[in-house]
């Protein structure tokens, strides 16, 4: 089956990465495709720059080198040119995080481009308007790839979160550089840090593994499955493993349709000697809502008209013993819907759970999907080791593929 030989996969793209430091920039002008897709207000301020900070160290050395450097990026997702998803609002925000006033080229290919590029001094940085403006970047157009790649002499890649599309300026752009391309540091940290999680040597490795819907975490629990000591399965997706295996849900999400597949997971955890940790109760609610009564029950007998909408206090404890015994610790989407107060408890717990063990030593990485919402709004961010800055790029990561970003630069 195609987890079992996806494993090595980390390791082999470390060992094959070139990295940004292996590139000396002095009198290049590096093209760096980062994720500058941030949130904007009503006045288009910027409202969350994690993003843009992201970027800086890789910005920072090219300049540092004696280089330039052309950022192209996307936001949002405009149909064609739109003055509301122009890059222009985030100018001054770049150049106050990057302490250089940032040039601005009015379309990211023809003329302005090519002008603005060609006048860009060593020390530089010029940002190209939005790449999404025309439709060939997400098609994965080569002659648009190409007219992009002839602003500039080297390749530099640090946009994860875009590393899963195979887009012209995320890929395609990359096969005009043979030997001049490389990942930033934020690409470099991002793999780094799934590499420790799934090729570590300190046990117990305990992956938490929650969200809505088991359909979007088969792949994921399939591919790390051998990789991991320990696996929590909370939030939504219990439910339907609880009931195929003949338990009483009452009214909980679940996928019918997904129970054979949640017996096949059971069934393999087996097989690899990995221990799959459920709740054994739960907080259920008579309506998906903050006004709900509540009860808490064992998870298998749920009455009709409630639903489990997060873990109970013995799931709770149960948690977290086993997050505190681990060392290293993946954690991948909440165990209730933490959204609304009276069912974040579980996911709190945990992510207090995940602080104190992180604080002992171990390796705690948060990723992949929403799982950064729920660490973000309870204010985890600076208490786990590290953060990933892509949700769909680090799932697909989880799910042992490689990435169309990563593969460009590594052939
Ligand atoms: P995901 O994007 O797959 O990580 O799923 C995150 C979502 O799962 C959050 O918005 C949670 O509200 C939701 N969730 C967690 N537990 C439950 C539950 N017991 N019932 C319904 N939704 C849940």
């Amino acid at each position: 089956r195609r987890h079992q030989f996806l494993l090595p996969l980390y390791s082999k793209i470390l060992k094959k990465m070139k990295t940004i430091n292996s590139i000396n920039f002095k009198d290049k002008k590096a093209l760096v495709r980062v994720d500058f897709n941030v949130p904007l207000d009503e006045n288009f301020k910027v409202t969350d720059a994690t993003r843009i900070e992201a970027a800086k160290p890789t910005i920072i050395k090219i300049l540092e080198d004696g280089g330039s450097v052309i950022l192209m990026t996307h936001l949002g997702r405009p149909k064609g040119v739109d003055e509301k998803f122009s890059l222009k609002h985030i100018i001054d925000k770049v150049s106050e995080i990057i302490g250089v006033q940032v040039k601005f080229a009015s379309d990211c290919i023809g003329e302005p481009a090519k002008t603005a590029a060609s006048a860009l001094e060593n020390g530089e940085i010029l940002l190209l308007e939005n790449v999404r403006f025309h439709k060939e970047e997400e098609a994965g157009d080569v002659d648009f790839a190409k007219q992009l790649a002839s602003l500039g002499d080297a390749y530099v890649n640090d946009a994860f979160g875009t590393a899963h599309r195979a887009h012209a300026s995320t890929t395609i752009i990359a096969q005009f550089f043979p030997g001049a391309k490389c990942f930033g540091y934020l690409m470099g940290k991002e793999i780094e840090a799934l590499n420790t999680v799934l090729n570590s040597d300190r046990k117990p490795v305990t992956a938490i593994i929650g969200g809505a819907k088991v359909s979007s975490k088969i792949d994921v629990m399939m591919n790390i499955m051998e990789k991991v000591d320990n696996i929590i399965i909370g939030g939504g997706m219990a439910y339907t493993f609880v009931k195929a295996q003949g338990g009483k849900i009452g009214d909980s999400i679940v996928e019918d349709d997904k129970m054979d597949v949640a017996l096949d997971i059971i069934k393999l955890a087996k097989k690899t000697n990995t221990r799959l940790h459920f709740p054994i109760d739960v907080v259920a609610a008579d309506a998906f809502s903050e006004e709900a009564k509540t009860q808490v029950c064992p998870i298998n007998e749920i009455p009709d008209g409630w639903m489990g909408l997060d873990s109970g206090p013995k799931s709770n404890v149960g948690f977290s013993f086993v997050v505190a015994d681990s060392k290293t610790i993946l954690w991948n989407g909440p165990v209730g819907v933490f959204e609304m107060d009276k069912f974040a408890k579980g996911t709190i717990e945990l992510g207090n759970a995940i602080a104190d063990a992180t604080e002992e030593g171990a390796f705690s990485l948060v990723g992949g999907g929403d799982s950064v919402a729920a660490v973000k709004k309870f204010g985890f961010e600076d208490k786990v080791s590290y953060v990933s800055t892509g949700g769909g790029a680090m799932l697909e990561m989880l799910e042992g593929k490689t990435l169309p970003g990563i593969q460009a630069i590594l052939d």
